[in-house]
């Protein structure tokens, strides 16, 4: 029988309280960030393309705006809850703090299996949900962007709705609301490949810190959507070997290799994984048995847990997915020496693009390629550089680290602001 999963708000919270206690962050900040802001749950209808009508029920949590406009993707998923969207929006909290970006951190999605659902009807529940939404999202209060099973088309079906429920003058200058959109409706060129970026410019930096050659190095990756097939893709060119890789239709492998681009343009047309030709397919266990160098979780939470942590044969853990290892699962990646470049650093390239993405429409602007990765080379390198010299000076783990550089730079801003009244 499965064991029951822990819920990831409290995997948070136990993140949270463990660099709290160790860096003596005052209890009256502690009591503050352990708290959420706000939490909007809506329930709204939809007319089915045979006429029928179903009710959805949508989720925002904005966990704080201290540092700036809340902030955090939307997913939709069937399991998308409460708990699970308050994990979610308190790491983007932290993510932004670290990243040193004026966001604040919130979340958001709709409990759906989206595969259920055709084009048409996916377009209506998600403009339904914006409206109902309503002026919960906003410009410079609160901007979605794409998290699991969402993407630059259902931004665009966003930013349409909303600005749709504008007064006429106010829509041009507005077209912030949302992130990731489409590059033609206003998104930023290299938003796609932010995280995946990110994630390699991290990966990066810890083999130039540790004298570790790329070049010969072997990876697998778990979860082939926007993070992982980027991430993928581009660790290729460093001479990396992919030798396997799993999504919700199973696992692959091939010692030889497995190229990513080929793999992106099969799942491009497939939409999964599974019947790749030139991998076999394997099992879950054999797949988190791989023996590797590095190990790319993308997908979903609690994937490295005190059960399936001991499997892994692997020197690092850069974690593409948000909340992929559970704090039993750290004490044991601990214990056998796995490195781990955690979700709140490893993944942040998606919000700091994000960001640039902001910042471009504020200023009617458009960057180039090169523009952007330089900018986010530099954001996230800075970040990375902070949580590791962090965990040096605390003489502890790179999750606690992270979350210390978060902590300490919201325990100043609200230090300085004081609480009102
Ligand atoms: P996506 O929907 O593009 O891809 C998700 C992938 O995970 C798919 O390949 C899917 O098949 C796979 N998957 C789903 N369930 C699985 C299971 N049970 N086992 C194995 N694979 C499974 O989503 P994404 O945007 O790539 O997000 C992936 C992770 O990265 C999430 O944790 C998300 O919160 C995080 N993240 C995303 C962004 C972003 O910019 N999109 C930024 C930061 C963090």
């Amino acid at each position: 029988m499965e064991k029951e999963k822990r819920s990831v708000y409290k995997n948070v919270q136990m993140q949270f309280k463990k660099a709290a206690d160790l860096m003596k962050l005052d209890p009256d900040i502690q009591k503050i960030l352990s708290s959420t802001q706000n939490e909007i749950v809506v329930h709204f209808p939809v007319i089915m393309d045979d006429g029928s009508l179903e009710m959805f029920t949508g989720y925002r949590v904005q966990h704080n705006n201290v540092l700036g406009p809340y902030k955090g993707g939307l997913r939709f998923h069937p399991a998308v809850e409460i708990e699970e969207v308050r994990a979610l929006a308190t790491w983007m909290t932290w993510k932004s703090a670290i990243a040193n970006i004026p966001f604040g951190g919130a979340k958001g999605g709709i409990h759906i299996d989206p595969d259920k659902y055709t084009t048409d009807e996916l377009q209506r529940i998600t403009r339904r949900f914006t409206f109902a939404l309503g002026n919960n999202i906003g410009p410079e209060y609160d901007i979605p962007a794409p998290d699991v099973n969402t993407n630059a088309q259902i931004m665009a079906w966003i930013l349409d709705t909303y600005l749709a429920t504008m007064p006429p003058q106010d829509r041009q200058r507005s077209i912030h609301v949302v992130t990731g959109k489409p590059i033609e409706a206003g998104g930023s060129i290299g938003r796609g490949k932010a995280t995946g970026q990110g994630v390699v410019f991290t990966i990066e930096e810890w083999s130039k810190d540790n004298d570790f050659d790329l070049g010969s190095a072997t990876y697998f990756v778990q979860g082939f959507g926007n993070v992982g097939s980027w991430a993928a893709r581009l660790l290729k060119p460093h001479g990396s070997k992919l030798i396997a890789v799993e999504d919700i239709s199973g696992a692959i492998a091939n010692p030889e290799g497995i190229d990513a681009d080929e793999l992106t343009e099969y799942v491009e047309k497939n939409r999964v994984i599974a019947g790749y030709p030139k991998a076999e397919a394997i099992d879950h266990e054999t797949f988190l048995k791989t023996k590797a160098d590095i190990f790319i979780p993308s997908a979903l939470e609690n994937q490295i847990t005190a059960e399936t942590a001991p499997m892994l044969d692997v020197k690092l853990v850069a974690e593409g997915a948000n909340g992929p290892t559970d704090p039993d699962g750290d004490k044991v990646l601990q214990e056998k020496g796995i490195a781990v470049i955690p979700d709140i650093l490893c993944n942040a390239g998606g919000v700091i693009v994000s960001y640039f993405e902001w910042l471009q429409n504020k200023r009617s602007e458009y960057w180039d390629i090169e523009e952007v990765d330089e900018k986010l080379y530099k954001k996230i390198v800075d970040a990375y550089k902070r949580v590791r010299d962090t965990a040096k000076e605390f003489d502890t783990d790179w999750r606690t680290a992270a979350y210390i550089v978060a902590l300490a730079h919201l325990e100043v801003v609200y230090k300085e602001r004081g609480i009102f009244p």
